[in-house]
């Protein structure tokens, strides 16, 4: 101990205060103190921002649809200790338990996994498990219910017969988890049946880019788009132009205005300024440039607020919800 400087003692002590730890979704493990909470995301404090003692503190927002869970006290700390430690089987079988106890559930299931491939015939690990002897053997949750003929489905077990069934449930359950927009079009110049037509594809282009930019959390149900008009949410100004010809800062219109040839991030842009009132926003898809293509957290958690519904979902599918496309071709006047 006498080896230890002072500023190693007093970082050690600095640690010791922190006792709070967040998983993220990611798979990301922070350790940290929760400083507090609001609505779309929870103020926490890093432990490594706080080395240096004579500095403020920052806490780090994280929105709180990407945490799967918060570990207060510190519990996950011990367990990694405690892991280092371990060398027989019945160690690794005590820590499963205190895991269990302190609903360190992934971890407890490691630790029985790891108990047994060390001893495979320890009893009250195959239990813990959910495993079941037959004959000389021990059975797996998996080999138990393969055998009843289930298939997993996400989390579920379904039987085979089902699973298209599971997979529908799903899907519906994605779609009424997220938020649908109803969106209205008007194009200004004239235009024939042929470039509804290409339109039509595009505007499949730009649902999904709705849907991957928000990582499933908003999507275009109905799209209204009509020709010879200027009443609507998006008035599209030129037919075949990427951009338009009096072009002023994204956002910063009355009507959102795009060109008949714009890209699905402009697109999706206008859509979200239309529709969600969102404003142009730094390090986001909102941005004035080229800056990212995704949505920034804060955004996303913005859309989960916006109803009760809505909620992320770490397995959003792929595919967006088909939009549903009206037409409206009128004849020049
Ligand atoms: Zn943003």
């Amino acid at each position: 101990m006498k080896y230890l400087s002072l500023p190693v003692l007093i970082f050690s002590l600095v640690v010791s205060v922190f006792a709070d730890t967040i998983e993220l979704y990611s798979g990301e493990i922070i350790n940290g103190t929760i400083a507090g909470y609001d609505v779309l995301s929870t103020k926490f404090i890093p432990e490594s921002v706080a080395v240096p003692e004579h500095k403020p503190v920052k806490p780090r927002s994280i929105y709180n649809f990407r945490i799967k869970r918060t570990i207060p006290g510190n519990t996950y700390n011990d367990y990694l200790t405690a892991k280092e430690a371990c060398k027989t089987a019945d160690d690794f079988y005590k820590l499963a338990e205190f895991c269990r106890k302190n609903q360190l559930i992934d971890e407890a299931n490691k630790m029985y996994e790891t108990t047994l491939a060390l001893d495979p015939m320890h009893i009250r690990a195959h239990l813990a498990l959910g495993h079941k002897k037959q004959g000389e053997e021990w059975l797996t949750v998996e080999q138990i219910k393969q055998a009843e003929g289930y298939v997993k489905f996400k989390d579920i077990w379904v039987k085979e017969s089902e699973l298209e069934q599971a997979r529908q449930v799903d899907y519906r359950k994605q779609v009424e988890s997220a938020l649908p927009l109803n969106l209205k079009l008007a194009v200004i110049p004239d235009a024939d049946d042929e470039w509804f037509k290409v339109y039509s594809q595009q505007l499949k282009e730009y649902a999904r880019q709705l849907w991957t930019v928000t990582e499933g959390l908003a999507y275009l149900a109905t799209v209204e788009i009509t020709d010879n008009a200027t009443d609507s949410d998006i008035i599209i100004q030129n037919l075949d132009q990427y951009d338009i010809s009096n072009a002023k800062d994204a956002g910063s219109f009355d009507i959102a205005q795009i060109g008949g040839k714009a890209s699905p991030r402009d697109f999706v842009r206008q859509c979200v300024f239309a529709k969600l009132k969102f404003t142009s926003h730094e390090n986001c898809i909102l941005a004035k440039g080229f800056s990212t293509d995704k949505f920034c957290d804060m955004c996303l958690a913005r859309i989960i607020a916006s109803a009760p519904n809505i909620k992320w979902r770490q397995d959003w599918l792929p595919d967006p919800p088909e939009v549903k496309i009206t037409i409206v071709n009128k004849q020049k006047k």
